[in-house]
């Protein structure tokens, strides 16, 4: 039997005939976003944070970008996240885990290049053992919990590590740092006791470069930066604050697919639970894009839409796992003939945006989208010298 011929990519080439939805992640904004990071923080390093898949776009493609762009220090959670990220690095990149060492993965840690961030006093003892065993000082970051108590030393301990010789023998410091609980709203006092609280205990330990702050924490000014930053959402885009304007560029553009559309009347209902009733005639469209595709079912809720143009196109009742029902009877019948798909992310609507009706943050919204789509990468413009092409790729 012959190979059935997979759908091509439509004349629009958006995306392959074949596919509910489209999500190109760009790159080169991607990469725009470090260098106004990298220059609003001075002196500081500016790191990359690439935990989760670089948020869920790719941290195969996105961290080599972000190298380019001019980081040399990377952050993931968990050690396989590591593992996966360092052949797509220089081996002069450094990669701190966030999680550090658990029982076992020590040498793993030595194998693959990989610096431990060290979060407790067993930690802090695994790492010291293994460095006596390898019979050489070992790279690691210690840190500290300055008022978040999910990770880190804390006075105590930082106490017993200054009082009692030995206990970081073997252990190379590169980093001191810390992270903030109430970053994204500057006027917390939280922010200020966390950062003396850091200054505090970070001088009690062997000298090294200090860190505390996040994507929202380097808008809280200089007095944060310390030596190192460690932004992961302002890469990709999102909103370091609710309540300034966003000076980040939007890296991500979603895209679905128009599969049927159909004229209802007064009294008929829409999806799941008929929870949606039209009051009059009305024209509307399926799109191939749902739940499963991670576009959250809550995203229904608090009037969430998507946009044809500049045509605003209210989602109606429910999100189901592979379709959302969208109202397009503004939208003239012309306009619609010719259209293949809508935005659910665009120039219209941020991730943020998405993220406030649905009921949850940006990070959420981004990290939920799924494998599903059709994906494409807009490649970064090599800004240097002359004028080039900025083209997407497959
Ligand atoms: C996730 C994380 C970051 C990055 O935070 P953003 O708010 O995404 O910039 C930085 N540091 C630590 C410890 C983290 O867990």
């Amino acid at each position: 039997m012959p190979d059935l011929p997979f759908p091509q990519p439509m004349a629009s080439g958006w995306a392959p005939a074949g596919a509910g939805a489209a999500l190109e992640i760009d790159l080169d904004a991607i990469a725009a976003n470090y260098r106004l990071l990298d220059a609003r923080t001075g002196a500081a390093t500016c790191a990359a944070v690439v935990k989760a898949d670089a948020y869920g776009l790719g941290a195969d493609r996105v961290a080599p970008v972000l190298e380019q762009a001019g980081a040399r220090v990377f952050f993931v959670a968990h050690l396989e996240e590591g593992i996966r990220l360092r052949p797509h690095v220089s081996p002069a990149a450094r990669i701190f885990v966030l999680h550090g060492p658990m029982p076992g993965t020590e040498a793993l840690f030595t194998h693959h290049a990989l610096l431990p961030v060290l979060n407790s006093m067993e930690q802090v003892a695994r790492w010291r053992a293994h460095a006596a065993q390898a019979h050489k000082a070992l790279p690691a970051a210690l840190q500290v919990d300055t008022g978040m108590s999910r990770f880190g030393l804390s006075e105590g301990d930082v106490a017993t590590l200054a009082q009692t010789p030995g206990l970081l023998d073997g252990i190379d410091t590169k980093l001191v740092m810390s992270h903030l609980a109430c970053a994204d709203t500057p006027e917390n006092p939280a922010n200020a006791m966390q950062r003396d609280r850091l200054r505090a205990m970070a001088a009690r330990l062997p000298a090294a470069p200090w860190a505390l702050s996040a994507s929202s924490g380097i808008f809280l000014g200089p007095d944060y930066h310390f030596n190192l930053v460690r932004p992961g959402a302002a890469l990709y885009g999102l909103a370091p604050n609710a309540q300034a304007p966003n000076p980040l560029r939007p890296t991500v553009r979603l895209r679905a697919r128009i599969v049927q559309r159909r004229a209802i009347g007064a009294g008929d209902s829409v999806g799941y639970g008929l929870t949606w009733h039209a009051t009059g005639p009305r024209r509307i469209a399926t799109l191939g894009i749902g739940y499963a595709d991670g576009f959250l079912r809550s995203g229904a809720n608090g009037g969430g839409c998507a946009w044809l143009g500049d045509y605003r196109l209210p989602i109606l009742g429910r999100i189901s796992m592979d379709s959302t029902t969208v109202d397009v009877n503004d939208v003239p019948e012309s306009v619609l003939d010719a259209a293949t798909h809508v935005d659910m992310i665009g120039p219209r609507r941020s991730v943020d945006d998405v993220a406030h009706d649905a009921g949850t943050i940006g990070y959420e919204v981004l990290t939920a989208l799924g494998s599903r789509f059709h994906r494409t990468y807009r490649q970064p413009v090599a800004c240097d010298a002359s004028p080039c092409q900025n083209k997407a790729s497959v």
